[in-house]
């Protein structure tokens, strides 16, 4: 009987082994994926880590020693993790300083209106702009009553639609309120909800008009200034910037990696933006992307999970005010990218994670969607069209497929870019979930048989 139990489990291993070889995605990776989600779900390092990032360094705007410090932080914690290749990649970035900044109600009555200059403003005299104000509600608003900015600092009292929209004031309002005369220019904050919270973000401006300084206040604030407004009320603001833009100081892209057993050079990126605004603790934006695409490399070392090609946490420097971080890793990597197979990027909030949205040929787009499944069991598991990161945008446009984690997004813009964006905001259980959402698709993706596939049409 001997030669016989022996021929029969030699032939039961072998169609098990041609079943992981030839089965579907989803049943060769089963067994995979929910170990990464039990592991995942079973600690909350990630939460913690994060905590200490946020808590010990505080907000890491670009040109700062809190920045540096964070990354001579997480490249210690790397190698002590055991990833390999853990390096600290040179990148010049802009270095905008806010300084001292306030703004005031003198008329109809006194009061001191919450603020934050935007990103890369310039000053106004060391007296301040004391003007008049011309309240809009859009930049057609504003073209119809155009003869009436001149001299006036024009406030846009523009609500919350979605972020895409509504950021137009804050990127453009300098330029369009300076083309009307204006002598400085304000944003109603750009968010759905406030508690007297005010948002900064980045801001440009245009050699074909003078520059004025640029400001955001409250929602509440620029909703009271409408109504005195809309009563015929004079209102008159003084607004104090100091803001100044310093020469570029150095900084890195954080990159560490888990080295494929196969084809080591080619390679999956993840990861976030180690940058975050002068206000807050950065932790929504993007410390918690930035700890989850971490977590998530570190998670699969720990499971001894080693996929064929090698997976690589990018945390980018500078993507607030700058996008140095996105551009400088494109140019370092630019004879490598034909083999990067998928970048993907974690930067919309740390909320409960429902998939990923995709942008890359549609044979790829069809074999994503089928790792989703794997991740159905969370409901974190959507794949759609169309998504990506600011930081990996510059890969993109070479040619590689990109995703970006989706997540509830209907609080993200409650603390987006302010003082509020701490800690306490996130959750350990919602965090856990998206560090098992991207470590599932980065696992597969980076052990399939083949890479992503590129040819065939492209729609982003
Ligand atoms: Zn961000």
């Amino acid at each position: 009987m001997r030669p016989f139990v022996w021929t029969t489990l030699t032939a039961l291993t072998l169609v098990r082994s041609l079943g992981a070889q030839t089965g579907s995605i989803a049943e060769r990776y089963r067994a995979a994926a929910d170990r990464i989600i039990d592991a995942a779900l079973g600690d909350s390092a990630a939460y913690h880590r994060l905590a200490v990032l946020t808590d010990r360094f505080g907000p890491r705007f670009s040109g700062t020693d809190n920045l540096e410090r964070a990354i001579d932080w997480i490249l210690e914690e790397m190698r002590k993790d055991g990833l390999d290749h853990v390096r600290g990649e040179p990148v010049m970035v802009p270095r905008w300083v806010r300084g001292e900044e306030s703004a005031e109600l003198l008329e109809p009555r006194h009061r001191r209106l919450p603020m934050l200059g935007l990103g890369g403003s310039i000053a106004t005299p060391p007296q301040g702009i004391s003007a008049p104000v011309l309240v809009v509600q859009s930049f057609d608003d504003l073209s119809r009553r155009a003869a009436e900015a001149r001299g006036k600092i024009v406030l846009f009292n523009v609500p919350f639609t979605n972020y895409g929209e509504t950021v137009r004031y804050r990127g453009a309002g300098a330029v369009t309120a300076a083309r009307a005369g204006a002598v400085a220019s304000l944003i109603r904050s750009v968010t759905p909800y406030s508690q007297q919270t005010p948002h900064t973000g980045g801001m440009s401006y245009n050699d074909s008009v003078p520059k004025i300084p640029h400001a955001a206040i409250t929602v509440e604030d620029a909703d009271m200034l409408q109504r005195m407004q809309d009563r015929g009320e004079r209102i008159m603001v003084r607004l104090r910037m100091s803001a100044q833009m310093l020469p570029d100081a150095p900084s890195r892209n954080v990159v560490a990696e888990l080295r494929g057993s196969q084809q080591p050079n080619q390679v999956v990126v993840l990861g976030g933006h180690i940058d975050s605004w002068d206000v807050g603790q950065g932790a929504m934006d993007d410390g918690g992307g930035s700890v989850v695409s971490w977590e998530a490399v570190r998670l699969l070392k720990r499971l001894g999970l080693t996929p064929r090609r090698t997976i690589r946490v990018v945390l980018w420097t500078n993507e607030e005010n700058g996008l140095r971080g996105g551009t400088g890793y494109r140019d370092a990597h630019v004879s490598e990218l034909s083999d990067h197979v998928l970048a993907m990027e974690s930067d919309a909030g740390v909320f409960t994670p429902s998939g990923f949205g995709f942008s890359g040929s549609d044979a790829a787009f069809a074999r994503v969607r089928e790792i989703g499944s794997l991740l159905k069991r969370i409901d974190a598991g959507e794949v759609t069209r169309g998504g990506g990161g600011a930081d990996i945008g510059p890969l993109a446009r070479e040619g590689v497929p990109v995703m970006g984690l989706t997540v509830d997004g209907s609080r993200y813009f409650y603390y987006h870019h302010t003082d509020a964006d701490t800690m306490d905001k996130l959750n350990p259980r919602e965090m856990a979930l998206c560090v098992a959402t991207m470590a599932v698709m980065a696992y597969v993706v980076a052990d399939l048989p083949d890479m992503l596939p590129r040819a065939g049409p492209v729609s982003r």
